[in-house]
């Protein structure tokens, strides 16, 4: 992977933000719960090593990822908290994933079956967090005598599975009406009752369950978005706390010209100048996760909102500018420029998307600078 080090574009993450994020979420919190940040896909495009070490310091309790080699990456970098996948793993990497001592989601029998041989042959124990399916329809279990089976698997092969947590995951808790979560929640607590015994960790909220639904129980909180200081549902719902956004975007205008009447702009001209035009270019495309179709959206320019007109290239999109700037000016995609700013939220809502999309698809070409004043 190559990282644009030398290159005049990059996201700035702000890790004061991340932990006043979580200080925030540990008071909402109960002193018994734990705090699980959720730091999958490179902490959402914000940089996993470094969001971990502010979590950590911030008072989480450990962490989630959605793949194996995201939870050795943690263990390299000399992490020994618990480290949850949430994702399906394939049983035959439970022995690297035992290895690594990482915690498993597990959502049917088959894998625990397979999973066994392997393990007794290299003397490993998995610890193992079922996931129960109450109603997003991705992964886990569905009925209770199953995971009365399960439970049962884990007791008689307690050499090579350790039973360590229940989890579900809500489909419906960031939206206004909650009758979906709420059945849910109920799914929840009857699959639970099939078990003879609780395991140490029972976590059921997302970031959004923990905003809306601090009712919703368990003992540990998987909290993802809203550590980076977004909204987990956009615009519909109003947080209960402030927050603070840690991902900024920026660039800097590498060309300025003053282009003649009729020059078109960009691949298929699908703009064309139309009197003398101030026209500056910003070094980052689709390839650093700028999307195409942000083609005509704005970016902050010396406080001023300037169109990008033309279609937006891999590497570079073009801005109309209202007067001569100088080359190296400073270009906000996502943050603040001058008090006025644009939000992930606003780049998701023209892109048709969520937020979390926006910051996910900002590639890894695209070199973080981190900023920790604490
Ligand atoms: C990604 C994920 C989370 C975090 O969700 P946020 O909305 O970012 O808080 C929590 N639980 C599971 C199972 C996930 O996949």
């Amino acid at each position: 992977m190559v990282v644009g080090i030398h290159r005049n574009a990059k996201a700035v993450i702000d890790l004061d933000a991340i932990k006043h994020n979580i200080e925030i979420e540990k008071k909402r919190m109960r002193d018994d719960q734990k705090l699980f940040a959720v730091v999958k896909a490179n902490a959402y495009g914000h940089g996993m090593i470094e969001v971990a070490r502010t979590a950590k310091e911030a008072g989480a309790n450990g962490f989630c990822v959605a793949i194996i080699d995201e939870g050795i990456e943690l263990r390299n970098a000399g992490f020994d908290d618990l480290v949850l996948i949430l994702g399906v793993c394939p049983a035959e990497q439970s022995n690297v994933i035992a290895a690594n001592n990482l915690s498993v989601a597990v959502g049917d029998l088959d894998f625990l079956e397979n999973a066994k041989p392997l393990l007794k042959a290299q003397g490993l124990k998995l610890k193992v967090h079922l996931a129960f399916d109450t109603g997003m329809g991705r992964i886990g279990f569905v009925n209770g005598e199953k995971v009365h089976e399960a439970e049962a698997f884990m007791k008689e092969n307690s050499d090579q599975f350790e039973f360590e947590g229940i989890f579900t995951h809500f489909a419906c808790a960031d939206t206004k009406d909650d009758s979906y979560y709420k059945k849910q929640l109920e799914k929840f607590n009857e699959l639970k009752d099939a078990l003879d015994d609780l395991p140490p960790y029972v976590h059921v909220a997302n970031s959004a369950a923990s905003m809306w639904h601090d009712d919703c129980g368990g003992n540990a909180v998987r909290y993802g978005i809203t550590m980076y200081g977004l909204n987990p549902s956009g615009r519909e719902l109003e947080l209960p706390c402030e927050i603070k956004p840690a991902f900024t975007l920026e660039s800097e205008l590498v060309s300025v010209r003053l282009l003649e009447p009729g020059t078109g702009i960009g691949y298929g001209k699908t703009y064309t100048v139309d009197e003398p035009q101030w026209i500056g270019t910003v070094p980052l495309g689709y390839a650093d996760g700028w999307l195409r179709r942000m083609q005509g959206f704005k970016v902050l320019i010396n406080g001023e909102y300037c169109q990008s007109v033309g279609r937006v290239c891999m590497d570079q999109f073009m801005v109309r500018l209202p007067y001569e700037m100088e080359k190296g000016t400073k270009v906000t995609l996502i943050g603040e420029n001058g008090g006025k700013r644009i939000t992930a939220q606003d780049v998701a809502d023209y892109a048709d998307t969520i937020h979390y999309e926006i910051l996910c698809s900002v590639s890894e070409r695209v070199p973080r600078e981190f900023i920790k004043k604490y």
